[in-house]
């Protein structure tokens, strides 16, 4: 029995495809077969940056392991296979993993299925081409520089921006401790792909112009905050905001993730036309915030995240603020949790607290990748199981039901069509038996492709 069923028998009502993902994220993949017909080409490695999410190797190593991985300020990345029960990817950046044991292993005529050892654990198809780095087609800026220097489709209709990628807290010696964002810069530049730490912001409109002027634009998001100095970015991205937002006849729903800001900062970025907001505070626990989130210790403190969070509901409103955990962060340091018992009832606290005030958490899968301070095989010993993440999603879920959350989040903070976390996922199953059908109250249908998903796999999937 794969560890996937065996997980199913125990979490019945966790949906399948929650319990596969998780195992993907928490062991990586080692291969995935075919790269030449499944992989992207792409300008990113994650994130819309180069930062990567692998357990074990760098881009250097990526590229060394298999000829023709790279051309001029391009890469060819792992694509994204999404599940046979929903249209929803395995994750934007997947996670390559030299020593997991699971492979996605082609099986003819564009068919594919993940692997654990020689058990076949299921069936995954291609996502299909939606809109990202579709390089065939690249528009180009007045100036000459391709559209997808500066934004990032994730879908045809969700869009990605990264104004500034770099962050200061490496050069600070304050990063977090699992962060490998600077680092990885470096280690793409190693293989030649380098570009400029910042974007031009009106060319980075001018961009999105092209795109939108073909398309309807659903929603976008972008990162905020890699300036220690909080609030010194709030006027560039108040400008891009409202840019945005009147670019196109219907505005799209806009996320950011940040730091906090003064709750002035905040209702400036709500009339520039920011709906919703989401602070990665990674670390739940007092007693280890500081040695793992240093930077955002000294710059923010953990109780300016808690203060902050309630701020911005009042703000922003109930179900359009987040706060992003790392799931397992701590039980790293020595004098971290011993257990992921204890791990996990630590996140449960988190979780509840902010779930109480109206704030939609998300645990992110602990990875240490090559260029964290965290990242040795010690620790990667001491990353949490399945179980772990599965039980936290659990919990969500409850929390979030009981105090009728579940009902007012904002659907497109985590869009559904290309983003959507595992405790969305948890969320619309339960409330509406399908990710297709609970997208419904926010994605027009004509947008809808998981609908289409829904009526259409198992059939009609074609390989690209
Ligand atoms: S703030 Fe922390 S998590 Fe964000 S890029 Fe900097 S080091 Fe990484």
């Amino acid at each position: 029995m794969t560890r996937v069923d065996e997980l199913q028998k125990k979490y019945p009502t966790v949906p399948r495809y929650v319990i596969l993902k998780t195992d993907f994220n928490v062991h990586g993949i080692r291969d995935w077969g075919n790269l030449e017909e499944t992989g992207i080409w792409s300008r990113y490695a994650g994130l819309g940056t180069y930062a990567t999410y692998d357990l074990d190797i760098t881009l250097k190593e990526w590229v060394e392991m298999g000829p023709g991985r790279v051309k001029p300020g391009m890469i060819l990345r792992p694509g994204r296979f999404v599940f046979p029960e929903t249209g929803t990817d395995i994750m934007p950046a997947p996670s390559v993993n030299t020593k997991s044991d699971l492979t996605i292993r082609a099986e003819g005529s564009g068919k594919y299925a993940v692997y654990q050892g020689d058990e076949r654990v299921d069936e995954v198809y291609q996502m299909p081409a939606m809109g990202s780095n579709i390089v065939a087609k690249e528009q180009l800026t007045k100036s000459g520089k391709p559209t997808s220097n500066f934004v990032h489709w994730s879908t045809k209709c969700c869009f990605q921006i990264i104004p500034v990628r770099f962050c200061e807290f490496f050069t600070l010696g304050m990063a977090c401790k699992f962060c490998n964002f600077n680092p990885s810069q470096d280690d793409a530049a190693s293989i030649g792909l380098q570009r400029s730490t910042t974007i031009n912001l009106d060319e980075a409109v001018e961009a999105y112009k092209m795109r939108a002027a073909e398309v309807t634009v659903l929603e976008g998001h972008s990162d905020m905050g890699a300036i220690a100095k909080s609030g010194a970015d709030v006027k560039i991205y108040a400008k891009f905001l409202e840019k945005i937002a009147s670019a196109t006849r219907k505005k799209p729903n806009l996320f950011i993730l940040g730091v906090p800001t003064s709750r002035k900062d905040m209702q400036r970025l709500k009339d520039a036309g920011l709906d919703c907001i989401a602070y990665q505070m990674e670390m739940w626990d007092a007693d280890l915030f500081e040695e793992t989130v240093p930077g955002k210790a000294h710059f923010v403190g953990r109780d300016r995240y808690l203060e902050a969070c309630e701020e911005a509901v009042q703000v922003f409103g109930v179900g359009n603020v987040g706060v992003g955990f790392v799931g397992g962060l701590n039980m790293i340091p020595e004098n971290g949790r011993k257990t992921w018992q204890e791990s996990r009832d630590s996140m449960v606290e988190g979780i509840n607290w902010m779930i109480k005030r109206g704030v939609w958490p998300t645990t992110l899968y602990l990875r240490l990748p090559p260029g964290a301070a965290y990242a040795t095989e010690e620790n990667r010993k001491k990353m949490p199981p399945n179980e772990y993440y599965l039980e936290l999603f659990l919990a969500h879920l409850k929390a979030a039901k009981e105090t009728g959350l579940v009902n007012k989040w904002n659907r497109l903070m985590w869009c559904p069509l290309d983003c959507l976390t595992n405790e969305g996922a948890m969320a619309a199953y339960d409330q509406n038996g399908s990710v297709g059908k609970w997208a419904a109250a926010a994605v027009p249908r004509e947008l809808n492709w998981l609908l289409d998903w829904e009526e259409q796999h198992r059939v009609t999937i074609q390989p690209k």
